[in-house]
């Protein structure tokens, strides 16, 4: 076993400080990095609501400092959005035929 530098006595290999003197014979190993999760305003959901992707974006680029999980979900509510845009004019169009009679009613 190696011996205390300050106090001469032994310590085992594993101690980060001598058991005898408290002296400390190892740099302290860091704390594991935890990845700062910020509690994210529920306004923030807004945003990818109101403008899909747009919102999406300005939401992710303000929060994945904070939170990144939420401002990813964000973003990601945001791309689902623009998707479902072109699918709500389709089902509108469908149920009352509103576009098609514009575009196709014509004489
Ligand atoms: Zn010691």
């Amino acid at each position: 076993m190696p011996l205390c530098p300050k106090c001469g006595k032994e310590y085992p290999w594993d101690s980060v400080f001598c058991p005898h003197c408290r002296y400390q014979l190892k740099a302290v190993p860091p704390p594991p990095k935890v990845e700062p999760t910020m509690e994210v305003s529920a306004k923030w959901w807004l945003l990818p609501i109101c403008l899909s992707i747009f919102g999406g974006v300005i939401a992710y680029l303000a929060n994945r400092h904070r939170n990144s999980k939420t401002a990813k979900r964000q973003l990601l509510l945001g791309i689902i959005l623009v998707i479902e845009i072109p699918l709500v004019i389709f089902a509108y169009d469908y149920v009352t035929g509103l576009f098609s009679h514009m575009f196709s009613g014509m004489p």
